[in-house]
């Protein structure tokens, strides 16, 4: 069975709308589909049954948390996409986001790029901005030649204009999915640049705050990146999860790229389908 279970709509910092993202899964057969947007709902919100052959689709969240001394990724699930608390959550996320685009434009100001607030927003179009909507401001506006240029040079981790964010702890996000119903997944675990022993050890604090699974099964891993992944979700005891991270068509992550999941372990998705 095919499944995709992080994806993203022009809502956040994807390219397309909810129902053409919708239209190219079910014509690449995948059968069960969440629309993760960063921080906000608004792509399930606006997202339509296509019809005869269109995916089942999971309510989904990719929330930006701290966890020991960095950023990480957790992706929500099936869960109640009414839930008041949940709504709540998302709002705050959003006014966090808000007020660190205000210190990005700030800090790209001083660097000599005046107005970035009103074309990241412009770029945004409605959407919960982040930093892609400035990268594509500044290609837009000359500042650079390309996106990856943007993130190279003012907006990468480290980056004058990146302005490092105060997010919730990660078991603060877990508690949001789970008192809606959800289960929480580790998004990208080997994205993180760490080492070894200490993405076993963010494994383990992710599974101490009652963490569900890992994201294993994504495009363009190794095969010896599946397998290392593969093999702390089964020391952890913890399910997998399996998704694209699907952003542009003109991207790699497409979800027919996305590996079977390893043996032995346990699907996530087995319990919605
Ligand atoms: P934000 O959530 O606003 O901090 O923006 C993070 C998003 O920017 C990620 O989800 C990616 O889609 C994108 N991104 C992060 N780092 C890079 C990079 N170095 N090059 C291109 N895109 C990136
Ligand atoms: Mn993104
Ligand atoms: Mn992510
Ligand atoms: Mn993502």
């Amino acid at each position: 069975m095919l499944v995709d279970l992080h994806t993203h709509t022009n809502a956040s910092d994807g390219e397309l709308a909810p129902q053409v993202l919708l239209a190219l899964q079910a014509a690449a057969g995948v059968e069960l589909l969440a629309i993760t947007d960063h921080d906000t709902l608004a792509g399930w919100d606006q997202a339509q049954p296509v019809g005869e052959g269109a995916p089942r689709l999971l309510p989904g969240i990719e929330f930006s948390v701290e966890a020991t001394r960095q950023e990480v990724h957790v992706l929500g699930l099936g869960f109640d996409p009414d839930h008041p608390g949940l709504r709540q959550s998302v709002q705050d996320q959003q006014e966090r986001r808000r007020q660190r685009a205000e210190r990005i434009a700030d800090r790209l100001e001083y660097l000599g790029v005046p107005g970035a607030l009103a074309g990241a927003e412009e770029e945004a179009g409605g959407a919960g901005i982040g930093r892609p909507h400035f990268a594509r401001f500044l290609v837009a506006s000359g500042r650079v030649r390309n996106f990856d240029e943007a993130f190279r040079r003012y907006l990468g981790r480290g980056k004058p204009a990146a302005c490092r964010m105060e997010w919730p702890p990660l078991g603060d996000a877990i508690e949001w999915i789970h008192a809606a119903g959800g289960r929480a997944v580790l998004a990208h675990p080997h994205s993180y640049k760490l080492t070894r022993s200490a993405l076993r050890g963010l494994v383990g604090e992710f599974r101490a705050a009652g963490g569900d699974a890992l994201e294993v099964a994504m495009p363009g891993l190794a095969p010896g990146q599946i397998g290392e992944l593969a093999r702390l979700t089964r020391e952890a005891g913890l399910r997998a999860s399996a998704g694209s991270d699907f952003h542009s068509p003109d991207g790699w992550n497409l979800p027919s790229r996305i590996p079977p999941l390893p043996p032995g372990l346990e699907a996530l998705w087995d319990e919605w389908v």
